[in-house]
């Protein structure tokens, strides 16, 4: 069974105290309510430790918004798996599309950061998805494919169980335009066959891919209920307290 899991991006939004209330509201909430899916918040990092001392991580877990690609040493403002490990935070989002293009993260940094965080046991979700053009070329498998064969080493199999893949098509992600639940279900059935083409039926089956761009309190019951859908990366709609626990209620 894949797990199911809805991780909020807080990106670089909110106060420390409005971060604090948020972490407290929505540790609550899943407290009182049974849920089937896995709930993840990464706040900016300067908010890591206290946050985590916050919830309560049998409801809900923490996770960096990046790793550094380094292992440790002279990387002024990076942040290492080891330091992450060190505060108790287990999981980090990586490859981010923002990151990819704001500070020109290429395929070959991301799969250094993933090397870093499988060697600290720390599970990545991993972001792969298209531009606006690249879809509209029809490129958008090939982009997708590409993505995820140049970061992820067939040696590294072992750790592979670990990963949780995130399918963000860039021209969802803040936008307010959705990809179909049909569209996302035809990726994701894809990259389950690039993933065991790669590297094996089992981790194909096992991996949970998530489906980020756009998801919201109306359209993620729909989304989820794809089957090769295991969940959602919300940016957004997981600041408002509101619509994240929707959408995690949504998460069956
Ligand atoms: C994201 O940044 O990972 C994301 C999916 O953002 P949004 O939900 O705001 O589109």
């Amino acid at each position: 069974m894949r797990d199911k899991i809805v991780a909020g991006n807080w990106k670089m939004n909110l106060t420390f105290e409005q971060a604090l209330q948020l972490a407290n509201d929505v540790n609550t909430w899943v407290a009182e309510n049974k849920t089937d899916a896995k709930v993840i918040i990464a706040p900016s990092s300067i908010y890591l430790q206290a946050i985590q001392e916050t919830v309560d991580e049998q409801f809900v877990q923490v996770a960096s918004q990046d790793v550094s690609n380094a292992e440790k040493g002279a990387y002024t403002g990076d942040i290492s798996a080891e330091q992450l490990d060190s505060i108790g935070i287990n999981t980090a989002i990586v490859g981010h599309s923002e990151r990819r293009e704001y500070q020109q993260e290429t395929d070959e940094v991301i799969a250094k950061k993933l090397e870093q965080l499988f060697a600290k046991d720390i599970t990545p979700i991993f972001c792969v998805g298209e531009k606006l053009e690249e879809r509209e070329a029809d490129k958008h498998f090939e982009v997708v494919k590409t993505q995820i064969l140049n970061a992820l080493n067939p040696q590294q199999v072992e750790n592979l169980s670990k990963l949780v893949i995130a399918y963000e098509p860039v021209w969802a992600i803040g936008t307010g335009v959705t990809a179909s639940p049909a569209q996302a279900q035809e990726i994701h059935a894809y990259i389950r066959t690039v993933l065991k083409d790669a590297y094996g039926e089992k981790i194909a089956e096992e991996t949970s891919i998530l489906y980020g761009g756009s998801v919201n309190a109306q359209n993620a019951k729909e989304i989820f209920s794809q089957p090769d859908i295991d969940g959602g990366l919300v940016g957004g709609a997981s600041l408002k307290y509101d619509d994240f626990v929707q959408i995690i209620a949504a998460c069956k």
